[in-house]
Protein backbone atom coordinates (compact mmCIF):
# COMPACT_ATOMS: atom_id res chain seq x y z
CA UNK A 1 0.00 0.00 0.00
CA UNK A 2 0.89 2.99 -1.35
CA UNK A 3 0.00 6.90 -0.80
CA UNK A 4 0.59 9.49 -3.39
CA UNK A 5 -0.68 12.65 -4.98
CA UNK A 6 -1.22 13.50 -8.72
CA UNK A 7 -2.23 16.30 -10.88
CA UNK A 8 -0.89 19.70 -11.62
CA UNK A 9 0.91 21.57 -8.84
CA UNK A 10 -2.01 23.16 -6.50
CA UNK A 11 -4.74 20.97 -7.80
CA UNK A 12 -3.28 16.83 -6.64
CA UNK A 13 -5.76 14.56 -5.84
CA UNK A 14 -4.89 11.73 -3.05
CA UNK A 15 -4.48 8.83 -4.41
CA UNK A 16 -3.38 4.72 -3.00
CA UNK A 17 -2.11 1.95 -4.31
CA UNK A 18 -2.64 -1.11 -3.49
CA UNK A 19 -0.09 -3.78 -3.68
CA UNK A 20 -0.86 -5.23 -7.20
CA UNK A 21 -0.25 -1.39 -8.59
CA UNK A 22 -3.80 -0.29 -9.01
CA UNK A 23 -4.65 3.21 -8.39
CA UNK A 24 -7.81 4.63 -6.34
CA UNK A 25 -8.73 7.86 -5.85
CA UNK A 26 -8.96 9.06 -2.26
CA UNK A 27 -11.06 11.79 -2.37
CA UNK A 28 -14.44 9.69 -1.58
CA UNK A 29 -12.25 9.23 1.74
CA UNK A 30 -9.87 12.16 1.98
CA UNK A 31 -9.59 15.80 0.68
CA UNK A 32 -5.94 15.41 0.47
CA UNK A 33 -3.14 13.38 2.41
CA UNK A 34 -3.02 16.02 5.18
CA UNK A 35 -2.19 15.67 8.70
CA UNK A 36 -6.14 14.80 9.57
CA UNK A 37 -6.33 11.88 7.41
CA UNK A 38 -2.59 10.28 8.51
CA UNK A 39 -3.54 10.72 12.07
CA UNK A 40 -7.24 8.87 11.55
CA UNK A 41 -5.41 5.85 9.03
CA UNK A 42 -1.58 5.72 9.97
CA UNK A 43 -0.84 2.17 10.96
CA UNK A 44 -4.21 1.12 9.52
CA UNK A 45 -4.06 1.53 5.85
CA UNK A 46 -4.79 -1.87 5.29
CA UNK A 47 -8.00 -1.36 6.50
CA UNK A 48 -9.23 0.75 4.04
CA UNK A 49 -11.83 -1.01 1.92
CA UNK A 50 -10.81 0.34 -1.72
CA UNK A 51 -13.59 -1.31 -3.70
CA UNK A 52 -15.97 1.50 -3.77
CA UNK A 53 -13.31 3.90 -4.88
CA UNK A 54 -12.82 5.08 -8.13
CA UNK A 55 -9.84 4.00 -10.40
CA UNK A 56 -7.25 6.04 -11.61
CA UNK A 57 -4.94 5.92 -14.31
CA UNK A 58 -1.83 7.45 -13.65
CA UNK A 59 0.02 7.39 -17.38
CA UNK A 60 1.00 10.89 -18.37
CA UNK A 61 0.10 12.58 -14.97
CA UNK A 62 2.41 14.89 -12.92
CA UNK A 63 3.09 13.42 -9.26
CA UNK A 64 3.13 15.61 -6.47
CA UNK A 65 4.51 15.49 -3.30
CA UNK A 66 2.95 12.50 -1.19
CA UNK A 67 1.90 15.10 1.55
CA UNK A 68 0.13 18.06 1.94
CA UNK A 69 1.87 21.11 2.29
CA UNK A 70 3.62 20.07 5.90
CA UNK A 71 3.21 22.35 8.61
CA UNK A 72 6.87 22.10 9.79
CA UNK A 73 9.56 20.25 7.84
CA UNK A 74 12.69 19.87 10.38
CA UNK A 75 15.92 19.07 9.12
CA UNK A 76 18.73 17.13 10.47
CA UNK A 77 22.52 17.60 9.89
CA UNK A 78 25.68 15.35 10.27
CA UNK A 79 23.41 11.96 10.65
CA UNK A 80 26.19 10.20 8.60
CA UNK A 81 29.70 9.90 10.01
CA UNK A 82 31.18 9.79 6.45
CA UNK A 83 29.33 12.99 5.50
CA UNK A 84 30.14 14.98 8.92
CA UNK A 85 33.63 14.30 7.92
CA UNK A 86 33.48 15.14 4.05
CA UNK A 87 32.11 18.63 5.63
CA UNK A 88 35.18 18.84 7.87
CA UNK A 89 32.45 18.75 11.03
CA UNK A 90 32.46 16.73 13.70
CA UNK A 91 30.53 14.10 14.70
CA UNK A 92 27.53 15.46 16.68
CA UNK A 93 26.59 13.98 20.35
CA UNK A 94 23.05 15.51 19.87
CA UNK A 95 21.16 15.80 16.43
CA UNK A 96 21.98 19.03 14.75
CA UNK A 97 18.53 20.32 13.71
CA UNK A 98 17.58 23.29 11.55
CA UNK A 99 13.97 24.31 9.85
CA UNK A 100 13.15 24.03 6.34
CA UNK A 101 10.59 26.47 4.91
CA UNK A 102 7.76 24.22 4.30
CA UNK A 103 6.41 25.70 1.02
CA UNK A 104 10.27 24.36 -0.73
CA UNK A 105 7.93 20.57 -0.65
CA UNK A 106 7.30 20.43 -4.60
CA UNK A 107 6.79 16.75 -6.52
CA UNK A 108 9.53 14.41 -6.93
CA UNK A 109 10.21 15.38 -10.74
CA UNK A 110 9.39 18.95 -10.78
CA UNK A 111 12.39 21.46 -12.03
CA UNK A 112 14.45 22.94 -8.98
CA UNK A 113 15.49 26.57 -9.62
CA UNK A 114 19.32 28.02 -9.00
CA UNK A 115 18.37 31.23 -6.98
CA UNK A 116 19.89 34.21 -8.76
CA UNK A 117 23.68 34.31 -8.77
CA UNK A 118 23.64 31.40 -6.82
CA UNK A 119 27.27 29.53 -7.06
CA UNK A 120 26.51 26.60 -4.68
CA UNK A 121 23.12 24.41 -5.03
CA UNK A 122 23.88 20.77 -4.24
CA UNK A 123 22.06 17.91 -3.79
CA UNK A 124 21.03 15.58 -0.68
CA UNK A 125 19.03 12.21 -1.04
CA UNK A 126 18.14 11.61 2.51
CA UNK A 127 15.05 9.57 4.32
CA UNK A 128 11.98 11.75 5.37
CA UNK A 129 9.66 10.79 8.11
CA UNK A 130 6.24 11.57 8.01
CA UNK A 131 4.58 12.07 11.62
CA UNK A 132 1.03 10.59 11.91
CA UNK A 133 0.48 11.44 15.40
CA UNK A 134 1.19 14.17 17.71
CA UNK A 135 4.18 13.74 19.57
CA UNK A 136 5.62 15.21 22.82
CA UNK A 137 7.71 14.67 25.74
CA UNK A 138 8.03 10.47 24.57
CA UNK A 139 9.76 8.39 26.88
CA UNK A 140 11.00 5.68 24.23
CA UNK A 141 11.71 5.05 20.76
CA UNK A 142 8.88 2.69 21.09
CA UNK A 143 6.61 5.53 21.50
CA UNK A 144 8.25 7.72 18.98
CA UNK A 145 8.04 4.62 16.52
CA UNK A 146 4.07 4.82 17.11
CA UNK A 147 4.26 8.63 16.04
CA UNK A 148 5.52 7.91 12.49
CA UNK A 149 3.15 7.42 9.78
CA UNK A 150 5.71 6.61 6.91
CA UNK A 151 8.57 7.25 4.96
CA UNK A 152 8.99 9.03 2.25
CA UNK A 153 12.16 9.95 -0.34
CA UNK A 154 13.51 13.63 0.27
CA UNK A 155 16.32 15.55 -1.93
CA UNK A 156 16.83 18.50 1.15
CA UNK A 157 18.66 20.50 -1.57
CA UNK A 158 20.90 23.16 -0.38
CA UNK A 159 23.10 26.32 -1.20
CA UNK A 160 26.30 26.28 0.99
CA UNK A 161 26.87 29.94 0.45
CA UNK A 162 23.61 30.78 2.09
CA UNK A 163 24.20 27.68 4.53
CA UNK A 164 27.52 28.61 6.15
CA UNK A 165 28.00 31.77 5.06
CA UNK A 166 24.87 33.89 5.28
CA UNK A 167 23.11 31.89 7.85
CA UNK A 168 25.32 32.68 11.01
CA UNK A 169 25.58 29.46 12.80
CA UNK A 170 22.05 27.72 11.87
CA UNK A 171 21.79 26.84 8.01
CA UNK A 172 18.19 27.79 7.12
CA UNK A 173 18.56 30.22 4.82
CA UNK A 174 20.38 27.80 2.51
CA UNK A 175 17.72 25.52 2.89
CA UNK A 176 14.94 27.19 2.44
CA UNK A 177 14.87 28.37 -1.68
CA UNK A 178 11.59 28.09 -4.08
CA UNK A 179 12.13 24.59 -4.64
CA UNK A 180 14.85 23.12 -2.51
CA UNK A 181 12.77 19.93 -1.37
CA UNK A 182 11.40 17.32 -4.11
CA UNK A 183 9.67 14.97 -1.96
CA UNK A 184 7.77 11.85 -3.31
CA UNK A 185 7.20 9.98 -5.46
CA UNK A 186 5.02 8.10 -2.63
CA UNK A 187 4.70 7.66 1.20
CA UNK A 188 5.12 4.11 2.21
CA UNK A 189 3.53 3.26 5.77
CA UNK A 190 6.03 2.73 8.20
CA UNK A 191 6.63 -0.75 10.20
CA UNK A 192 9.12 -2.60 12.45
CA UNK A 193 10.60 -3.95 9.23
CA UNK A 194 10.99 -1.67 6.67
CA UNK A 195 12.65 1.68 8.99
CA UNK A 196 16.39 -0.05 9.02
CA UNK A 197 17.89 -0.20 6.10
CA UNK A 198 16.72 1.41 2.74
CA UNK A 199 19.11 2.11 0.43
CA UNK A 200 19.48 5.69 -0.52
CA UNK A 201 21.55 6.61 -3.56
CA UNK A 202 22.32 9.98 -6.12
CA UNK A 203 23.22 10.64 -9.80
CA UNK A 204 24.52 13.82 -11.72
CA UNK A 205 23.98 13.76 -14.70
CA UNK A 206 24.01 9.84 -14.91
CA UNK A 207 27.39 10.05 -12.61
CA UNK A 208 27.13 8.39 -9.27
CA UNK A 209 27.28 10.62 -6.48
CA UNK A 210 26.02 9.19 -3.14
CA UNK A 211 24.88 5.72 -2.06
CA UNK A 212 24.63 4.37 1.63
CA UNK A 213 21.90 3.02 3.79
CA UNK A 214 20.11 4.29 6.41
CA UNK A 215 21.21 1.46 8.68
CA UNK A 216 24.46 4.04 8.46
CA UNK A 217 22.56 6.76 10.24
CA UNK A 218 24.02 8.69 13.59
CA UNK A 219 20.54 8.94 15.00
CA UNK A 220 17.57 6.59 13.37
CA UNK A 221 13.80 7.86 13.28
CA UNK A 222 12.83 7.06 15.96
CA UNK A 223 15.18 7.98 17.98
CA UNK A 224 15.31 11.34 16.35
CA UNK A 225 11.26 11.60 16.88
CA UNK A 226 11.63 11.15 20.91
CA UNK A 227 14.82 13.47 20.96
CA UNK A 228 12.84 15.99 18.70
CA UNK A 229 9.69 15.78 21.04
CA UNK A 230 11.42 17.03 23.92
CA UNK A 231 12.09 20.40 22.62
CA UNK A 232 8.89 20.70 19.98
CA UNK A 233 5.23 19.22 19.34
CA UNK A 234 5.39 17.31 16.19
CA UNK A 235 2.27 17.42 14.52
CA UNK A 236 0.43 14.37 11.87
CA UNK A 237 2.06 15.73 8.57
CA UNK A 238 5.06 17.29 9.42
CA UNK A 239 7.60 15.99 7.67
CA UNK A 240 11.49 15.18 9.32
CA UNK A 241 14.15 15.11 6.26
CA UNK A 242 16.30 12.45 8.49
CA UNK A 243 20.64 13.99 6.73
CA UNK A 244 22.31 12.82 3.92
CA UNK A 245 25.58 10.44 3.38
CA UNK A 246 28.41 11.43 2.10
CA UNK A 247 28.61 12.24 -1.75
CA UNK A 248 27.88 15.84 -2.15
CA UNK A 249 29.52 19.02 -3.74
CA UNK A 250 30.09 20.63 -0.62
CA UNK A 251 33.31 17.33 -0.28
CA UNK A 252 35.13 19.06 -2.63
CA UNK A 253 34.50 15.83 -5.03
CA UNK A 254 32.36 17.19 -7.65
CA UNK A 255 30.90 20.51 -9.17
CA UNK A 256 28.04 22.34 -7.93
CA UNK A 257 24.87 21.72 -9.74
CA UNK A 258 24.64 24.23 -13.01
CA UNK A 259 21.35 25.25 -15.22
CA UNK A 260 20.50 21.96 -17.45
CA UNK A 261 22.02 19.87 -14.49
CA UNK A 262 19.77 16.18 -13.77
CA UNK A 263 19.24 15.23 -10.66
CA UNK A 264 18.22 11.51 -9.52
CA UNK A 265 17.57 10.19 -6.11
CA UNK A 266 17.00 7.07 -5.11
CA UNK A 267 15.85 5.34 -2.25
CA UNK A 268 15.27 1.41 -3.27
CA UNK A 269 12.28 -0.66 -4.39
CA UNK A 270 10.95 1.27 -0.79
CA UNK A 271 11.13 4.35 -1.56
CA UNK A 272 11.69 4.86 -5.44
CA UNK A 273 13.46 7.69 -7.34
CA UNK A 274 13.21 10.83 -8.23
CA UNK A 275 14.30 13.32 -11.00
CA UNK A 276 14.60 16.71 -11.12
CA UNK A 277 16.65 19.44 -13.73
CA UNK A 278 17.84 22.46 -12.66
CA UNK A 279 16.54 25.95 -14.32
CA UNK A 280 17.68 29.06 -13.36
CA UNK A 281 15.36 31.73 -11.83
CA UNK A 282 15.13 33.87 -14.19
CA UNK A 283 14.85 31.67 -17.06
CA UNK A 284 12.19 29.17 -16.00
CA UNK A 285 10.75 26.64 -18.13
ZN1 LIG B 1 20.11 17.40 4.55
Amino acid sequence: MRLMRIGTAGNEIPVIIDDEGQAYDLRPVTADIDGGFLQTWAGQLDELDLTGLPRVAMEGKRIGAPIARPGAVIGVGLNYAAHAAESGLPLPERPIIFFKHPNTVVGPNDDVVIPPGAQRVDWEVELGVVIGQQASYLKSDTEAAACIAGFVLSNDVSEREYQLEHSGPQWSLGKSCPTFNPVGPWLVPATAANAGAIELASWVNGEPRQKSSTQDMVFGPAELVRRLSQYMVLEPGDLITTGTPAGVALSGRFPYLRAGDVMRMSGGGLLGEQRQRLVDAAAPA
